[in-house]
């Protein structure tokens, strides 16, 4: 058994506060003590040793990087004013993630394809811990870094293979706080994106947007962190999905990832509030499940250290390494262990060999 975990903001949080990830979570959390990286993103939840010990095999990994409109302060530095800085940003966490991989080819592979998918899970079979490896699945989380549609080509050739449209609203649709339909820039991307064989994320796209990419969208299609809206978190009332769009997105053999941020699982949760219990999120995982009829549409997409830290999720998670303990508690509730494991990747695993090119 491993897990997928389908949203980490690995790069972005790395260049922003200087976070060494081939250390463990709790080792980053001393070295932060006393600094402010832990008053802007919490306590750090991710880390090598807890990759591992979680038996987290792969992480789709984001290039992120904010509008200056939504700049949160000072410190949120990898922000951008036009295309052109977008594109500096988001190119400079391609590289760092291509470079790490080659750093420490013994901890991290970048899953470009098939083959890769399957070596990875193969070193997970053996039971010696040095054949396994983190796959990173690279997402671009926001578009605005495409100056033109037809850069899109050259992501790809580089090995991003999800694609985001939007993080804030952008040329191409409406998104989180801004929004909007898909625009002619959205549909022109959503063709280009299509020919490439590319993963569609309805992620922080504005709901009208995520329907209308839904209709239009020959490919596969996924929510990689994103909760089900009738559950609650209206600060952005169009962060996440309808029961209407999660069921269109199932209908389209997608999988939507369940953030277990105690914001997006509980209306009116504050930093600074008592976590909430670990069946917070079963409740979330469970209401997707008892609305498409299944389990094989829901997944983890946790987000860990992109915004926030370990006072934000439930109670007794306590980095990364703790993810499997979800699935205990979907067991304690009922779940059978054969959706248990689907839930935990099985569904993420089931759309990557779908999705991905072949090598
Ligand atoms: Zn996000």
């Amino acid at each position: 058994m491993f897990i997928v975990d389908a949203h980490e903001d690995i790069a972005w949080s790395s260049l922003t506060f200087g976070r060494d990830y081939t250390l463990p979570a709790a080792a980053l959390r001393q070295r932060e003590s006393g600094t402010e990286a832990p008053f802007h993103n919490g306590e750090a939840l991710l880390g090598w040793a807890d990759w591992l010990l979680g038996r987290v095999a792969i992480a789709f990994a984001s290039l992120f990087a904010a509008p200056v409109r939504r700049q949160a302060g000072p410190w949120d530095v990898l922000c951008y004013r036009d295309a052109d800085e977008a594109r500096r940003l988001y190119l400079q966490q391609l590289d760092f993630y291509h470079q790490w991989a080659e750093d420490h080819p013994e901890k991290f592979h970048l899953i470009q394809g098939r083959d890769d998918l399957e070596q990875v899970l193969l070193g997970w079979e053996q039971e010696d811990v040095r054949r396994h490896r983190l796959g990173l699945v690279l997402m671009m989380e926001g578009a605005e870094a495409l100056r033109a549609v037809e850069e899109i080509e050259e992501w790809a050739a580089q090995g991003v293979r999800i694609v985001a449209p939007c993080w804030a609203g952008t040329r191409y649709a409406g998104g989180t706080g801004e929004p909007g339909p898909l625009t002619d820039d959205g549909r022109a991307l959503l063709a280009a994106m299509a020919d490439l064989g590319l993963i569609l994320d309805l992620t922080h796209m504005d709901e009208e947007a995520a329907l209308q990419a839904l209709d239009r969208y020959p490919g596969a299609v996924i929510a990689s962190h994103t909760n089900p809206a009738a559950l609650g978190y209206s600060t952005y009332p169009n962060r996440h999905l309808s029961d209407h769009a999660i069921r269109r997105l199932a209908e389209h053999d997608g999988v939507l990832g369940i953030v277990p941020y105690n914001r997006f699982l509980r209306e009116g949760w504050r930093r600074g509030d008592a976590r909430l219990p670990l069946d917070a999120v079963v409740a979330h995982v469970d209401y997707v499940c008892q609305l498409v009829g299944d389990a094989a549409h829901v997944g983890l997409g946790s987000d860990f250290d992109g915004g926030f830290g370990l006072d934000c999720i439930p109670a007794g998670l306590d980095s990364i390494a703790d993810l499997r303990l979800i699935g205990e508690a979907l067991m304690a509730c009922g779940f059978r262990q054969t959706d248990v494991e689907a839930v935990l990747g099985g569904n993420w695993l089931r759309l990557l060999r779908k999705a991905l090119p072949e090598t």
